[in-house]
């Protein structure tokens, strides 16, 4: 008996129940090395208590993860990462025994981990060290300015579970899980059947790590049982799957009745696009060739992202199948224990029987073979197995329909003549919703119409041309950055994208109170909430002793038309506006010659500094900066600068404090906002030792 894959659920490691002959269940499910036909695990959740697992997840990793900042999850997932990095040449030896080639773990396990990084980024980058995200600024709500808005995002008290696919054991777990987490969720991961050795192999040494709280990663190998019977209303399900499957979970009563948040990535038919300008000879031609050859032979073609239809000017169709049936010729097809094998099998003997019944529906259907269909060329180990499809280009007209609806979720494409842009647009949205486009072409006015003519189909979608093919990451490549999901068919999800992805996972709530309120339950000081002048000067103040609303006072200081003038000579910024009365005058915003917007910012610092050292580091920039009423000479200005957000930094001597300015003229009318980001000291005087 092959070892059964143990599930890691309740703060264990748990085998599945066995029956009385003391043998596993029969609903053990067997994993091959689909090159060599070798029987390497099983998988099985009998016995695993759903209920238990959410349970543990709800109440024991949920409070131990939200209890910690978006900087401190930040902070765990780097070190985690790092943590995966240093063990990785073991998951590159267990990903060669699920058909992927050593390049193909590139993708999914180098991938994965550069997603937690980036993830750790976004936590400590782009969110506060709180556990508050503000979505968007204050909403003004009345006239006289007692009653305000705020969104803000919360980490939900659920559980986010994920199912995922065969086709990425590590990236899919990870790409999910960076987010989650960031969002202070507790997460269910499922692999499936088939590479969850390869998912199990990772999750073992995160919870070996000792990184994680206990409750914030469980891994059930096997169903999900009942496991969708615990689930409600605080809980996400992120899907990667067939179309199929994602209709029969989104259909379950704890989605339907309960409300839980489901999220589905699923079957996409993507299109690439080779412009009427880059005929044969061209620099795109030859990148649209090479493309289309990566793309279909990458992961043996089974990629959500991968190219199915690829759309050609009629004219260029046989210079297109020829290069690219060229460039398969020369694919070596074989065990990804060997070297030299360029493309793998796929995942199983009955996946690659699915791949050759959708490649005979499509030729049933009218698609002719341009080159591959049965034809398996492969070289060493394993090299008769059923896993094996070469890697299949078909060519057909635009009106067979199940080019558009037939995923062949393996090393197949095929060529569709367009005739006009327009024409190829309607082609593109046949497939009814996809993750990805691409447009190669050199002509600004092709992209343009393509891709906005393909926009609303699509998640994303790559331009490549000569400019940037070079530094380009690919059709097929999904950006931890960058948006991932697509409309309709390709499940309706977005993955990815930076802080994106990580809001998914919260609770937005509009929030509805005076400015003290809103300061009290944000952390941020919001304008017209209390400011607190007394305590001395806040740049004296070091992030022990600054608080909210500790603000500073500066001026008045009257505006010369000589201060005019001399700014004007001294920096060289002479326009009429600040230099010729009659012009400046005949401007409808002026009412004569007005001081510089950049000089009353000057001016306003000059106001509110503080000149001796003291525990304020630097200052590393201006936000949000209006000039809203001009400034005349002899207007005289008063600056009020209060202390907006203070983020103190996890791994650094220092934070970074958001100081609300705001200068006012001697009519009170406000002449310029502004926020005034610096860099403030955790104790004065620490941060050079
Ligand atoms: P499935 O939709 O069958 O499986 C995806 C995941 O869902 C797996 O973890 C699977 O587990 C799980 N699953 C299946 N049924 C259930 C259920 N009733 N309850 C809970 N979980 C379930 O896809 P396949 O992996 O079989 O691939 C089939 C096709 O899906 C491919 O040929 C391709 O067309 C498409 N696909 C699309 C992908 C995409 O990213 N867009 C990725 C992969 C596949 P288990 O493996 O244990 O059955």
């Amino acid at each position: 008996m092959t070892e059964i894959l143990t599930s890691y659920a309740c703060g264990t490691w748990t085998a599945p129940a066995a029956d009385t002959s003391g043998t596993a269940q029969p609903s053990v499910r067997t994993i091959c090395d689909p090159a060599t036909g070798t029987e390497l695990a099983g998988v099985s959740s009998a016995g695993i208590d759903f209920a238990a697992v959410v349970a543990h997840a709800r109440d024991t990793g949920g409070p131990a993860v939200r209890a910690l900042t978006f900087h401190q999850r930040g902070v765990i997932l780097k070190a985690l990462a790092t943590y995966l990095n240093e063990r990785r040449d073991r998951y590159h030896a267990i990903s060669l025994t699920t058909g992927a080639t050593a390049r193909d773990g590139l993708i999914d396990i180098d991938g994965g981990i550069s997603t937690l990084f980036s993830y750790s980024s976004v936590a400590r980058r782009h969110m506060p060290n709180s556990t508050v995200y503000l979505d968007g600024g204050v909403e003004r709500l009345s006239k006289r300015q007692t009653f305000a808005g705020q969104h803000i995002c919360t980490a939900r008290p659920g559980v986010s579970v994920q199912i995922n696919a065969f086709n990425f054991p590590v990236w899919g777990m990870l790409e999910k899980f960076g987010p989650m987490f960031a969002a202070g969720q507790p997460v269910i991961v499922k692999p499936a059947t088939n590479g969850a050795q390869l998912t199990h192999a990772v999750v073992t040494d995160i919870i070996d790590s000792g990184l994680l709280p206990e409750g914030a990663l469980q891994l059930i190998c096997g169903s999900t049982g009942d496991l969708f019977d615990h689930l409600g209303e605080q809980d996400t399900i992120a899907f990667t799957g067939s179309a199929t499957t994602a209709r029969t979970l989104a259909s379950h009563t704890c989605v339907t009745e309960r409300g839980t948040r489901f999220f589905a990535e699923a079957d996409s038919l993507n299109f690439s696009l080779l412009g009427p300008d880059a005929g044969p000879g061209s620099e795109e031609f030859d990148l649209y060739v090479r493309q289309l050859v990566t793309e279909m032979t990458a992961k043996a073609g089974q990629k959500c992202t991968a190219i199915r239809r690829a759309l050609v000017p009629a004219e260029h169709l046989d210079a297109v199948a020829e290069a690219v049936s060229g460039k398969l010729a020369g694919v070596t097809v074989g065990s990804p224990h060997d070297e030299a094998t360029r493309m793998g099998p796929l995942v199983s003997a009955d996946q690659a029987d699915d791949v050759r019944e959708a490649i005979s529906t499509l030729t049933a259907a009218g698609a002719e073979v341009v080159c591959g269909g049965e034809a398996t060329r492969t070289s060493g180990e394993g090299s008769g197995s059923r896993a094996f499809v070469p890697p299949t280009l078909l060519k057909a007209a635009a009106d067979v329909d199940a080019v558009h609806d037939v995923e062949a979720f393996g090393p197949v494409a095929t060529l569709v003549p367009y005739r006009s842009l327009s024409e190829a647009v309607e082609i593109a949205a046949r497939g009814r919703g996809s993750l990805v486009g691409s447009v190669v072409s050199h002509d600004p006015e092709v992209v343009r119409e393509v891709v906005l003519g393909t926009a609303p189909w699509h998640g994303r979608i790559l331009v490549l041309d000569r400019d940037d093919a070079k530094e380009s990451t690919g059709h097929g490549s999904p950006l931890p950055t960058l948006v991932h999901g697509g409309p309709g068919r390709a499940g309706g999800g977005e993955e990815l994208g930076g802080i994106r992805s990580v809001l998914h996972y919260m609770q937005r709530t509009a929030i509805q109170a005076s400015p003290d309120m809103l300061t009290a339950i944000t952390g941020t000081w919001t304008p017209e909430a209390a400011r607190r002048t007394e305590g001395g000067h806040p740049f004296g103040k070091d992030l022990s002793e600054l608080r909210i609303g500790d603000t500073i006072v500066g001026g008045p200081r009257e505006v010369t038309l000589e201060d005019v003038e001399h700014f004007a000579e001294f920096t060289g910024d002479t326009f009429y506006a600040h230099t010729d009365e009659e012009a400046a005058a005949a401007n409808p915003f002026f009412p004569g010659r007005v001081a510089h917007g950049y000089l009353v910012v000057s001016f306003a610092a000059g106001l509110f500094v503080k000149p001796e050292p003291g525990p304020v580091l630097a200052n590393y920039g201006l936000e949000n900066l209006r000039f809203i009423t001009p400034v005349s000479p002899g207007d005289e200005l008063t600056v009020t600068l209060t202390a907006k957000q203070i983020t103190p930094r996890e791994t650094d001597e220092y934070g970074e404090v958001r100081w609300d300015a705001l200068v006012t003229n001697q009519d009170d009318d406000i002449v310029a906002t502004y926020d005034v980001l610096t860099l403030v000291e955790k104790e004065a005087g620490k941060s050079k030792s």
